[in-house]
């Protein structure tokens, strides 16, 4: 995949091949989820519903991380986690599993699996797995350091600054503002917000998104005209230019 900058900012940033990943689940609402985030995201996605068919694809080589569920229709997660092992692939492999089943979490671990996820799960979070996962295993293309202005976040140090002095926030706003940042000029509805930042399944008022970006824009002194814009009647967009 060719280097590509986000379309219509002055603050380019420019995003490289992040990584091939390759998504093993035969639930059709959490795999479109999974597939339309990360090919955002810049990834290549790669996705499989069976087990047989991650392992055919791994096979072939290319893929930089997984992303495998544990209930597949043929073989289970557990088992296709063991044979990428038992077959010498290194690839990093990430598991969702069922709410509290401790022991799936474990079992994974110990067959190789090098980090786990339990549904449900934010996006977000599994974004931040996986690029991590991706930081071990030596892909580094990433953004570290998104800047507007005098606005400076750093995705990995979690550092926030404007005009040069820290601003503290809490995980939500962060992710919130680096979210924004990645993604300049791009309208997002308060449901996009809800479902990246608080998980998928998530139900509730939509006046809580509210509250968190008015806490943001206080906490970076985001006075009219905004970095972070209300879209009246649709929800909110960051500028960057302003
Ligand atoms: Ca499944």
């Amino acid at each position: 995949m060719a280097d590509r900058p986000f379309q219509g900012t002055k603050e380019s940033f420019w995003v490289s091949n992040r990584g091939t990943i390759l998504v093993v689940e035969d639930e059709r609402a959490i795999m479109e989820m999974l597939r339309v985030g990360f090919t955002y995201e810049g990834y290549e996605v790669i996705a499989v519903q069976g087990g047989r068919e991650a392992l055919d694809r791994l096979q072939e080589g290319g893929v930089d991380v997984v992303v495998l569920d544990i209930m597949l229709p043929d073989v289970d997660g557990f088992e296709v986690c063991r044979r990428i092992r038992s077959r010498g692939w290194d690839v990093p492999i990430l598991m969702l599993t069922a709410k509290k089943e401790i022991e799936d979490r474990v079992r994974g671990l110990d067959l190789g699996a090098d980090d786990y996820l339990t549904k449900p799960f934010s996006f977000d979070e599994l974004l931040a797995r996986v690029r991590a996962l991706l930081r071990r295993s030596g892909k580094k293309s990433e953004a570290v350091v998104l800047s507007a202005g005098d606005l400076m976040l750093n995705v990995e140090t979690r550092e926030v600054t404007k005009g040069g002095k820290p601003v503290r926030l809490t995980p939500t706003e962060f992710a919130l503002l680096e979210l924004f940042m990645r993604h300049p000029r791009r309208v997002f509805t308060r449901e996009t917000l809800l479902n990246r930042l608080w998980g998928y399944e998530y139900v509730g008022d939509t006046n809580v998104v509210d509250v968190h970006v008015s806490h943001l824009r206080s906490k970076i002194g985001d006075r009219p005209p905004r970095l972070i814009r209300t879209i009246y009647g649709v929800g909110y967009a960051f500028y960057p230019e302003t």
